[in-house]
């Protein structure tokens, strides 16, 4: 690249920073003039003035400038370039003057009109182009309206039409996409107007009732995974219409979302389906991706779609994969990735407003908190309506029930409350949950949306990875030996007793979250290896059956701790990647989900749905206070790292208190009660039979769920 010879880019609303090449007159030049438009000459003052190996650079000041003008800079030697707009955007005043708050961003369709309205208040002139790069293109100039806008209504039926934007910035066009567009063509090639109308009415679907984020038992799937095992007989492979299909297996087991309901499971979270950009939308067979790299937030992903051409297809698809969730009893929550872009330099973001959505530090260096090369900056007035814009969109259009947030720590928490208050009056107990890590994005601690600031957020929960390791043992690659609590190692039992509890209560040191609805329990998910492939390493020296127990009891505390139990998928019938950490853009081989598998770990299967339909029949397994954890729940030391927790129950018409009775390690545990127990749970699952035990002998790296019978009175 040659290094120009000298460039003006305005960072400041007082100052343009100048670079001037020694290759030319030695970088020395003893004043700068501004040309604008109307070819008035301003002189402007040097403020500094420093020398580097091949430039000189400058700042010099400059009065308030038209951002929706272009500008050129002259040196003393009549060398002139145009100027730039920079880090200006970023300026305190800049979103109070232009940051637009109006409902009709985006193309908005009537048969008789089309209006497009787009946010660029740096560029001196917008353009729309329609049917791009096609023999039909027809460039529209469009008007300036209020606060940065550019707007224009078109008369006649663009229903189905592409569209680009074509936005012109100190004389250089680019183009873009609208971020605001319904849906695309295949592989975001342009954007396209979408007629609402034209969009099959939804049948109204009566959920199951459901109160509180512990009432839900979460469930994590990839939409491709869930439909290309050859196994399990759907005709939709890895599309969203998969997810409407009634399948059995030739062995005559219901799979997909009938299986899935059979569970108990309540909510379906789904990895992205919002359009990301790292699978070939028409050849979806040649690459996988989780598709954590997101292009246009507010459409459906294309590569799911029945036919990614016809741009009303994603839409219909996706809504219809919704509607026969909900029609199985089972709500649907959306893994969002409202942290970074697959690519900032080339986003749409970028080419409308450049500087102005992702975040930076402090000398303009890029934010990179998301280890992805950028980081979005939810703290900006349009970052911050664009995201609430296109939640309501797929909360509203789209009726999920639920959010994920991938990096949550890297959204302001003012962003989230916000996000948080609007979903709940659009559907009352609609759930968001995210990761809480606290991850080294330019935005101060105290304003993260991390575990450390949960109490700023209590509506909102939050995967605790301190339930994770403790109870299953390390996650990451390099210790994966280590063991948890559950996996047989010696743990601090307090620490157990914290995270059996929500790490709310804070009995058992400082707490983590101010209720057991935002704590997420897991320990297995997406990322990193499966359960059943980290127990095959932490715990290669015990037999397989011991292994088979491990995970039985790991799932199962997962289940049974007070707070959010969240599976992932398969991980009842000991789900395997053959060891692999990071699957991301693995293949369907590795990903996707292996129904015969489970039919060959049915025990294991109807053990978690015994243990799920037990949780879901008596509230004091899922309490939603603290005051409640705090003063009804206790627990007793056991030998051999045993453990016993009672949960007084004095709701409950025939039960005094509930009692898990944990044993990990590999010997039958001995326990006496003082009365005889009603049997809930044991290394079986549910007894069929009524059954009752006052001197236990608690099975190796198992668990039994007694219930205390009120005396009568
Ligand atoms: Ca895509």
């Amino acid at each position: 690249m040659i290094t120009p010879t000298l460039t003006a880019i305005h960072h400041t609303r007082t100052t343009i920073d100048i670079t001037l090449s020694k290759s030319f007159y030695q970088g020395l030049s003893d004043v700068f003039y501004l040309l604008n438009a109307q070819h008035e000459l301003v002189k402007l003052a040097i403020l500094s003035q420093v020398e580097h190996s091949d430039v000189f650079a400058y700042v010099v000041q400059c009065p308030k400038l038209d951002l929706q003008q272009d500008y050129w800079i002259y040196d003393a030697h009549m060398l002139r370039t145009p100027l730039e707009w920079g880090r200006v955007v970023r300026d305190a005043d800049f979103d109070h003057e232009y940051a637009y708050l109006g409902t009709d961003l985006g193309a908005t369709y009537t048969p008789s009109h089309t209006t497009f309205v787009v946010w660029a208040p740096t560029a001196s002139s917008v353009n729309l182009i329609i049917a791009p790069s096609t023999p039909h293109q027809r460039v529209v100039m469009m008007e300036k309206g209020e606060r940065g806008t550019y707007r224009l209504q078109l008369a006649g039926d663009y229903d189905g039409v592409a569209y680009r934007y074509a936005i012109r910035r100190h004389g250089i066009w680019t183009e873009a996409n609208d971020p605001y567009a319904l849906s695309s063509l295949p592989n975001h090639l342009a954007s396209v107007v979408i007629s609402l109308q034209r969009l099959p009415a939804l049948p109204e679907v009566t959920l199951p009732e459901f109160k509180h984020p512990t009432d839900a038992v979460l469930y994590e799937l990839h939409v491709r995974d869930f439909s290309m095992d050859p196994y399990a007989p759907f005709q939709h492979r890895g599309k969203y219409a998969a997810f409407r299909e009634d399948v059995k297996s030739p062995k005559g087991t219901s799979l997909g979302l009938d299986y899935i309901a059979s569970l108990g499971i309540t909510h379906v979270q789904l990895l992205p389906i919002y359009d990301y950009g790292s699978v070939d939308e028409l050849h979806p067979e040649v690459a996988y991706n989780w598709g954590y790299d997101p292009m246009q937030f507010g459409i459906p992903e294309g590569s799911y779609a029945l036919d990614p051409l016809d741009p009303y297809s994603r839409i219909i698809d996706t809504r219809d994969m919704i509607v026969a969730i909900h029609q199985k009893g089972l709500r649907m929550v959306m893994d969002v990735v409202y942290n970074h872009m697959f690519d900032a330099p080339t986003s749409d973001f970028e080419k409308l407003v450049p500087y102005y959505y992702f975040r930076y530090g402090e000398h303009g260096e890029v934010s990179n908190g998301s280890f992805c090369g950028n980081d979005l900056d939810s703290t900006r007035a349009m970052t911050r309506k664009y995201f609430l814009d296109m939640i309501r969109r797929w909360v509203t259009l789209y009726r999920i029930d639920g959010m994920r947030f991938d990096l949550m720590g890297i959204i302001d928490d003012e962003t989230m409350r916000q996000i948080d208050h609007m979903c709940r009056q659009l559907v009352p107990n609609f759930i968001i949950y995210g990761e809480g890590w606290n991850m080294p994005t330019f935005l101060p601690d105290g304003r993260k949306t991390t575990q450390q600031n949960a109490a700023r957020v209590p509506h909102i929960g939050f995967f605790s990875d301190k339930f994770r390791e403790l109870i299953k043992g390390s996650t990451w690659d390099t210790e994966i030996a280590q063991r948890g609590y559950a996996t047989g190692a010696a743990v601090d039992m307090t620490a157990v007793k914290d995270v059996l509890t929500g790490s709310c209560t804070g009995k058992y040191g400082a707490p983590t979250y101010v209720a057991p609805t935002q704590t997420i329990n897991y320990v297995e998910c997406h990322d990193n290896m499966t359960l059943a492939d980290k127990i095959a390493v932490s715990n290669a020296s015990e037999t397989e059956e011991q292994r088979m127990k491990r995970q039985r009891l790991v799932t199962a505390l997962v289940i049974l701790a007070q707070g959010v139990p969240f599976l992932h998928a398969g991980q009842e019938w000991l789900r395997t990647k053959h060891g692999a950490h990071n699957t991301f853009r693995s293949s369907d081989l590795v990903n996707r989900l292996d129904w015969k598998r489970m039919e060959q770990h049915l025990a294991v299967v109807d053990y978690i749905r015994d243990v799920i339909r037990i949780r879901r029949q008596l509230p004091e397994l899922r309490l939603h206070t603290t005051e409640r954890l705090q003063k009804d729940v206790t627990f007793k030391d056991l030998p051999q790292n045993g453990l016993a927790m009672t949960i007084r129950t004095p709701d409950h018409p025939h039960y005094e208190a509930l009692v898990l009775i944990v044993n990990p390690s590999p010997k039958v545990l001995l326990h006496n009660l003082e009365d005889y127990h009603l049997v809930l749970l044991n290394e079986a699952g549910a007894p069929r039979v009524e059954l009752h035990a006052k001197n236990l002998m608690v099975n190796p790296i198992s668990l039994i769920l007694l219930a205390e019978p009120r005396l009568q009175r």
